[in-house]
């Protein structure tokens, strides 16, 4: 089938606005994300490019064409950057801007040439046919090994716009130099016998990439909302219903395997006194201090999290009381470094250590069972003077399992009176 330039403009156009109000409704739809945001501009500039374009092959008007060619190449520099700001890739704005900058001065020196649209078209192509290699190469290299459903529509898509480009670019080439005065009139490949077969590549894999890119932007999305839904904002530790979710398939692992789970309840000691005497603001940062405390002391397989106000619970799988007991240990004087405002001493925690020992009966049950020992651990823990661990085994006969406690304050007369 071979379409004359006109009937390839319309469907341009038609292709172009249908895009472009696409696109448009995305820059509001993902402004959740920055990479959604860069992929919708990115896709105005070229849908407007395409219009350009298509209306400047229509009209055979050239200076249009060339600012559609640029706007072009702006648009996929806008997609290329959106990718690698996705992936946490250094998306270098500097180096792309400057490549922006150089094509625009190179096609304006060469548009008034006689021969000025071939060139234009040569340096249009090239540019692009990089991007997309740039964009294929990304995707390819820091999307593996996540699970997307988006990503590899978008990797297909750039694969086919790069197969595009390159057949546009040598076509390009292969032009015959004008000549004579007067620039000669933009040519779109997809008018041409060979371009034509081209025509509908492009389209598709405009479109294709566009809904990949979107639904990329919504997983990114809804990744961030799941993960803030279970993240505590204060500490950046787990919250209590991501916490219990965790314990529950922790208590149905060990049920399966049989394999050791200790559980750690740790209650910031005296912290009343804290918020009390320096106020709520620098309770908090002891707060955010203590779970830092907590996380760089657990290990990676250990699930921390904020139980609810002063209280944090760490559950660890494959660990059995005794190795739990190191945990706290590290816990205890870790937290004892932590410097109260005003030099006025350092922090505490008392911490209760149990570990899963119950029969049979619903992950739920034990889990209540596993929790309920290791708080009643915490309470003897309280008791017998804060600032130390209790195994909930040994609760028969309390056990002080470390140094001396430390007065979380320096007694004042006025705190101590
Ligand atoms: P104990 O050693 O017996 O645990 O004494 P405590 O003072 O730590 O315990 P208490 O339960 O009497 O007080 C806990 C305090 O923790 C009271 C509450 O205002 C404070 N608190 C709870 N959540 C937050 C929070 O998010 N920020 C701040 N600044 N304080 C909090
Ligand atoms: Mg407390
Ligand atoms: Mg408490």
């Amino acid at each position: 089938m071979h379409l004359d330039q006109q009937t390839i403009a319309v469907v341009m156009m038609v292709f172009f606005c249908s895009t472009l109000i696409i696109a448009a409704g995305l820059v509001f739809a993902l402004r959740a994300s920055e990479a959604g945001r860069l992929w919708a501009f990115g896709h105005v500039l070229v849908s407007a490019a395409g219009l350009a374009l298509a209306i400047s092959a229509a009209s055979g008007t050239g200076q249009l064409g060339t600012l559609g060619a640029l706007a072009f190449v702006a648009g996929w520099l806008l997609i290329y950057r959106g990718v690698r700001v996705y992936y946490g890739v250094p998306a270098h704005p500097a180096a792309l801007a400057a490549a922006g900058v150089i094509g625009l001065g190179l096609t304006a020196a060469t548009s008034g040439m006689p021969d000025g649209q071939q060139v234009v078209l040569r340096i249009v192509y090239g540019l692009l046919a990089l991007v997309s290699l740039g964009t294929f190469a990304t995707l390819a290299r820091a999307g593996r090994g996540r699970r997307s459903i988006g990503a590899p529509l978008v990797l297909v898509a750039s694969l086919v716009h790069l197969a595009t480009q390159l057949a546009g670019f040598s076509h390009a080439m292969n032009l015959p130099v004008a000549g004579g005065a007067g620039a000669a009139p933009l040519t779109l490949f997809f008018a041409g016998p060979v371009g034509s077969a081209w025509l509908l590549a492009p389209l598709m894999a405009t479109l294709l990439g566009l809904f990949g890119f979107t639904v990329m932007a919504m997983e990114q999305i809804v990744a961030h909302n799941e993960s803030g839904a279970r993240v505590d904002a204060l500490t950046g530790l787990l919250n209590r219903g991501a916490l219990e979710m965790s314990a529950l398939s922790l208590v149905a692992r060990w049920q399966r395997d049989g394999q050791a789970l200790s559980c750690l309840v740790i209650d910031i000691d005296y912290f009343k006194q804290v918020n009390d005497t320096f106020g709520h603001h620098a309770g908090d940062a002891v707060l955010r201090e203590v779970a830092h405390a907590l996380d760089n002391s657990r290990r990676a397989s250990d699930v921390a999290g904020r139980y609810g106000g002063e209280e944090f619970c760490i559950l660890c799988p494959h660990t059995d009381e005794q190795q739990a007991s190191a945990l706290a240990n590290r816990i205890l004087r870790k937290v004892r470094a932590i410097e109260l405002p005003a030099g006025r001493g350092h922090a505490s925690v008392s911490i209760g250590v149990a570990q899963l020992r119950g029969g049979p009966g619903s992950k739920e049950a034990l889990w209540r069972l596993l929790f309920a020992d290791a708080d009643r651990a915490l309470y003897h823990a309280k008791e017998h003077g804060r600032d130390r661990y209790v195994l909930a085994s040994s609760m028969a006969a309390p056990a002080a399992a470390s140094a001396s406690p430390a007065p979380l304050l320096e007694p004042e007369p006025d705190l101590a009176g």
